[in-house]
């Protein structure tokens, strides 16, 4: 993908990766397991450090004015590296809406704060009743002089348990179209009136929260925008990063992690499972289409790239194939450990004390977790059946 000049790009990247980061710390990532914040603080700041932690921010906010390409290859050495990934809500969600439309000072305290890693963002969008109809959402913020009182509720907010701030939609107005009277605020998440419970997810890893929110105090100055216009806000940001929902290279990770599990010697005497030509017809079949959503992905890049087909539908079409593709590959992987696969392998036992002389180890650790942790993979960040209906909307439409 690219000329020279990106290839050339992609050693420097790869010298700097091999002399910063710590092996303890890539091993952590690469077995899948969910982000340890402590190495997530470490690698943020090593990579600000460097003037690379917001790749994808425009220069004057302090990011690297990379070209969507380059972003594209920053990531791939970062992912197969092993290199923790940077606070995803704060640099691709919170961060873009910050320089796009916040005021001065939101940017001059938000985001050096952001590209330190000295501030984790969470996203306050969904609610119990409002997930793919996100405009139900009834969290009210009702202004009192120069604060909101805000009362209500979310639901499936990742990481609140470590994270500092939430950018939250919140219910200013009950008339007209519900869209209209959404507002988007930045709430400290130490504030008082803020409960946060946390939801186990299947793969027994805590990511996911309830947000509760009493009477909780927040200054008109952090609104995001103009008062009851979120909603346009919201969209703006859903739809910014196409290369993101794409997960290129955590397939491409997963691809080989399940061609090495596949590559060791079977027990009991028995043959190594990739000589079975069955199982890799279909590990082959899986890589050829990882291949080709590669390409896809590399087309929509330089399409972007020229300013061409800005309105087609491939952030969901990029979405739908990767989310599905990065389940596939999950399970072939989870097939291929046979029965190794079946001992439970917790993040929290692997951080603390990894079991080395446990069955299968370490190969098999994190496989399940990620596994099912990514179940939800083709529900986050917008339902795959609901990406369905934008691809059929937007094609019919053209
Ligand atoms: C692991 C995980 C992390 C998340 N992190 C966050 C977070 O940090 N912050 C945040 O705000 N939210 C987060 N979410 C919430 C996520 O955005 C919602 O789960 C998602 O938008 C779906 O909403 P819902 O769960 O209410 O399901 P619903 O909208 O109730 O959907 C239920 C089912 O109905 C289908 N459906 C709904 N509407 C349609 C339609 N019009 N046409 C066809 N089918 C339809 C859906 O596809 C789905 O299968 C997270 C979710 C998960 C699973």
């Amino acid at each position: 993908m690219g000329a020279l000049g990106d290839e050339e790009f992609r050693a420097e990247v790869r010298a700097f990766i091999a002399a910063e980061l710590p092996s303890d710390m890539a091993s952590r990532t690469l077995l899948g397991y969910h982000p340890h914040k402590p190495d997530v603080e470490f690698w943020t700041a090593k990579l600000d450090k460097r003037g690379w932690a917001a790749l994808n921010w425009p220069v004057e906010y302090g990011g690297t004015g990379w070209s969507i390409t380059k972003r594209h290859i920053f990531d791939e050495e970062c992912y197969l590296a092993g290199c923790p990934a940077v606070n995803p809500q704060a640099f691709h969600l919170v961060g873009p809406i910050i320089y796009a439309i916040g005021n001065e000072a939101q940017k001059n305290f938000f985001l050096p704060k952001i590209r330190s890693g000295e501030h984790f963002w969470a996203q306050g969008f969904s609610e119990p009743n409002a997930g793919s109809d996100l405009a139900a959402l009834q969290t009210r913020a009702v202004r009192e002089d120069d604060e909101y009182i805000v009362n209500g509720q979310k639901i499936w907010t990742s990481e609140a348990q470590y994270c500092d701030w939430v950018f939250c939609l919140v219910r200013t107005s009950t008339e007209g179209r519900k869209q209209a009277g959404i507002s988007f605020l930045l709430v400290d998440l130490k504030a008082p009136g803020i409960t946060i419970r946390p939801i186990i997810g299947i793969e027994g890893g805590h990511v996911l929260n309830e947000v509760f929110f009493e009477d909780v105090r927040v200054p008109v100055a952090n609104r995001i925008g103009e008062e009851n216009e979120g909603w346009t806000y919201a969209k703006q940001l859903l739809g910014a990063e196409r290369t993101f929902s794409a997960v290129v290279p955590r397939c491409k990770g997963l691809a080989v992690r399940t061609r090495a599990i596949a590559s060791r010697d079977g027990s009991k005497g028995r043959g190594k499972l990739i000589d079975d030509p069955h199982f890799a017809r279909r590990l082959a079949q899986l890589e050829i289409e990882l291949m080709a959503h590669e390409a896809t992905l590399a087309r929509v890049v330089a399409e972007e790239e020229a300013g061409v087909n800005q309105h087609s539908p491939t952030p969901s079409i990029l979405k739908v194939k990767g989310t599905e593709l990065l389940q596939k590959l999950g399970a072939l992987a989870i097939e291929a450990l046979g029965d190794s696969a079946i001992p439970d392998y917790p993040e929290a036992d692997y951080l603390l004390d990894p079991p080395n002389d446990a069955p299968g180890a370490p190969a098999a650790y994190g496989v399940v977790s990620d596994f099912l942790y990514h179940r939800s993979a083709t529900i986050y960040g917008g339902a795959n059946e609901v990406q369905r209906n934008i691809i059929a909307a937007q094609l019919l439409r053209a």
